[in-house]
């Protein structure tokens, strides 16, 4: 063979090997979520009045999934589903758990083994920064459940700024927990910035820590959940807003828009954000407006609520290897699907006994996925006696409302019609309220009851 020919063969081998090994990269995957976010309070929902250039343009150039829901109305069993990647009604995980350290039983149960857990067996590095909220105690501790590196609090919130005062020994727990220690792994750190700064710190030194090996990372926000606290700097950038709560809501979101961007920009600096997924969502709808001053337009509901403002929440995707900018996926999906996609593009197995509830979106990203049309989506709050429930198929959503108590009627809406939750069709429309019944109760029926209820400790022991 002439020389020229075999260098030719081999630089042509060469390139082969290096298509197949890009191929094969795993991305990268960072998860954001924000606290008690409002549907309408981020620009690519509408919003005027907050600035929001950073997650703005995670959906500029990313995909913007406009039916995007968690699986509970509130902080810690959305996050629960998030990372079992199951309906938390599946392991009795249906309140959010008292911030207990020395209770074993309040908390995500070790029945089930976690997204980092999975990943990390797939040869991923993987961190969680921010607000836990999955169990105070040393088992539930994010060290415990597969996250190689922690920095942030176990609670469910906490102060923005050192707090001057401890609170009394006797203070309710609550008091406690959100002015619990700041934690890296087990060792407590010293709490001396702004909360949201910090929390964007440690994450884009996570990204630049890690750039030259595939990594999970979980950006957990207590923002922009009460309390309303943000330093003069942040109020000064929005001059325009006259309600002071308001004016500290938006500043607190420009804090943690401005965070968004640092962790973007370690993604760049470090030459790797075409080949690393960036998801942002809020873990539930923002709360009523005597509460935090949020805004869900044009949903029905808050925080709490089974109707749209509760589970419908600002969620995005930007991932350039594989997702053209500027993308809008109108099909209903769920944070169990981020679940679902992250083990597809980790080659990561679930674990025996935990099937996951989500589908992978790789094939939704392309355009192409009819298996999602007759997909449902089910919530359940409170137990299966409370009548709290509501099911999606399609355009189609049943729900009930009420309470144990005072049972709420069956609603039916149309969604592609009427986003808006204001035509009760349950009645015209009696055959498709008797189809999503029937997938309503067939669901229900695998499920257990709560195994705790906020504030309470837990009732019965958890399998071990
Ligand atoms: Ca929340």
């Amino acid at each position: 063979m002439h020389l020229p020919s075999a260098l030719r063969l081999l630089s042509s081998v060469l390139l082969c090997a290096a298509l197949a090994s890009a191929a094969l990269a795993k991305p990268n995957i960072v998860v954001i979520v924000a606290d008690d976010y409002g549907y309408a309070d981020v620009g690519f929902n509408g919003c005027t009045d907050i600035p929001t250039p950073h997650i703005d343009s995670l959906a500029r150039n990313g995909a913007r999934f406009s039916n995007g829901y968690v699986t509970h109305p509130y902080c810690s069993p959305s996050r629960a589903g998030l990372l079992s990647g199951r309906y938390q009604q599946r392991f009795g995980h249906e309140a959010n758990p008292t911030y207990l350290p020395a209770d074993t039983q309040v908390g995500l149960p070790v029945t089930e083994t976690l997204l980092p857990k999975l990943l990390s067996e797939a040869g991923y590095v993987t961190g969680a920064v921010g607000k836990w909220h999955l169990g105070a105690a040393p088992c539930f501790h994010p060290n415990a459940r597969g996250f190689t590196e922690f920095y942030g609090f176990l609670g469910g919130g906490h102060e923005y700024l050192p707090a001057a005062n401890a609170p009394p020994a006797d203070a309710p727990a609550w008091r406690t927990e959100y002015r619990a220690p700041l934690l890296r792994n087990a060792a407590p750190q010293p709490f001396d910035g702004y909360m949201t700064e910090l929390i964007s710190r440690e994450a884009a030194a996570f990204v630049t820590r890690h750039k030259a090996e595939p990594f999970f990372l979980y950006v957990a926000y207590n923002a922009v959940h009460t309390p309303l606290q943000a330093p003069e700097k942040y109020l000064a950038r929005l001059p325009n807003i006259a309600d002071p709560r308001r004016r500290t809501y938006a500043a607190m979101t420009v804090a943690m828009d401005d965070g968004v961007g640092d962790v973007l920009a370690a993604l760049r600096a470090g030459g790797i954000e075409k080949d690393t997924q960036v998801w942002f969502f809020s873990d539930n709808g923002g709360p009523a407006t005597n509460a935090a001053p949020t805004c869900n337009a044009p949903l029905r509901g808050y925080k709490g609520s089974l109707y749209e403002g509760g589970i419908r929440v600002p969620f995005v995707l930007q991932w350039p290897a594989a997702v053209k900018p500027g993308t809008v996926i109108g099909t209903p999906v769920t944070t169990l699907d981020l679940f679902a996609t992250a083990l597809a593009v980790a080659d990561a197995k679930p674990a025996p006994g935990n099937t996951p509830d989500g589908m992978s979106l790789l094939q939704l990203l392309k355009g192409d996925a009819p298996s999602f049309d007759n997909r449902a989506l089910h919530w359940r709050d409170g137990g299966g006696k409370a009548n709290k429930w509501a099911v999606r198929e399609g355009r189609w959503k049943l729900l009930r409302s009420g309470t144990l108590a005072q049972p709420g009627p069956l609603e039916l809406f149309d969604l592609d019609a009427d986003i808006g939750e204001t035509r009760n069709l349950a009645a015209v429309k009696s055959e498709i309220a008797a189809r999503l019944q029937k997938l309503h109760d067939g669901w229900n029926a695998q499920l257990v009851e709560p195994l705790f209820q906020s504030p309470r400790p837990a009732k019965k022991k958890q399998p071990r």
